[in-house]
């Protein structure tokens, strides 16, 4: 469903990322760790098209994201198949993103009536079963700030959930939360998981969770891949020093 070719990313002189290659798999689960700086925020952001390669290709769904010349210098964004893709792919952030003026129902209404044209009535239907499924059904007249930390982070699943999206991308989203919060939201997130059908790919630091739910982890060291296998290949078993000594500190 995603590819990655030899991805790379600079900003300005610095290389960010050196040439990643992925390929993810329809319902395959897959965690990225690594040091913070390593890359792993751009890749999601790249998947979300929010940045763009220096050079590579990224394929969703079949569809290359960005145009080349004829030397294989990008140039531009293929348009149609990028607002084709964003309906596919759905994100969750480190830091809630709701919109602070609607009720949470309001919040996961929004998009699929701008985005997929749902009728009122359809939205509504859909955002309370998924408000329902994140255990939110008896706060949806809530505006966000009279919630907790836990429960506006399951108000941005549901929100992106709704839009029925092939690629749920989750960048840290618990990093950010008071920690007696944190097992309600990675609660959810196995939920959604075990259903299957997603793709799901989590930039996360619980290294338990991400045991217990990946089918593969990627440990991103320096822009590139320095690692990758099984949840307990590379997080149990591996025996990259650089690894090792990462994974040492959540212990
Ligand atoms: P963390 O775990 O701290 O979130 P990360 O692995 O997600 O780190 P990225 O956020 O992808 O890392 O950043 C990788 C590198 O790219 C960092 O050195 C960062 O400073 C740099 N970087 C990211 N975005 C930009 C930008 N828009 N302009 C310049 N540098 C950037």
């Amino acid at each position: 469903i995603v590819t990655f070719k030899d991805i790379h990313k600079s900003f300005g002189e610095v290389e960010v990322l050196k040439g990643i290659n992925l390929d993810i798999k329809p319902a395959e689960k897959v965690a990225i760790i690594g040091p913070s700086g390593s890359g792993k925020t751009t890749i999601i952001r790249m998947l979300m098209t929010l940045e763009k390669p220096t050079s590579g290709d990224i394929i969703v769904d079949g569809n290359n994201l960005w145009k080349m010349d004829k030397n294989g210098k990008l140039v531009d964004a293929n348009e149609k198949h990028l607002r084709s893709i964003r309906g596919d792919i759905g994100m969750v952030f480190q830091h809630f993103n709701l919109f602070p003026h609607m009720t949470i129902l309001e919040n996961c209404m929004t998009a699929p009536i701008q985005v997929k044209k749902e009728n009122k009535e359809t939205a509504k239907k859909h955002s309370i079963e998924m408000l329902e499924k994140v255990g939110l059904g008896d706060k949806l007249d809530n505006y966000p700030n009279q919630l907790s930390g836990g429960q506006k982070q399951r108000v941005a699943m549901a929100r992106a959930l709704v839009m029925r999206p092939k690629v749920m991308l989750f960048d840290e989203v618990t990093s950010a939360l008071d920690p007696e919060l944190v097992g309600e939201v990675l609660e959810v997130i196995r939920d959604i998981a075990k259903e299957g059908e997603m793709a799901m790919i989590l930039v996360t630091h619980e290294m338990d969770f991400a045991l217990d739910v990946a089918d593969k982890v990627l440990f991103l060291d320096e822009g590139v891949i320095a690692e990758q296998g099984t949840a307990s290949e590379v997080i149990e078993h591996s025996r990259n020093e650089r690894l090792q000594s990462f994974l040492k500190r959540f212990r």
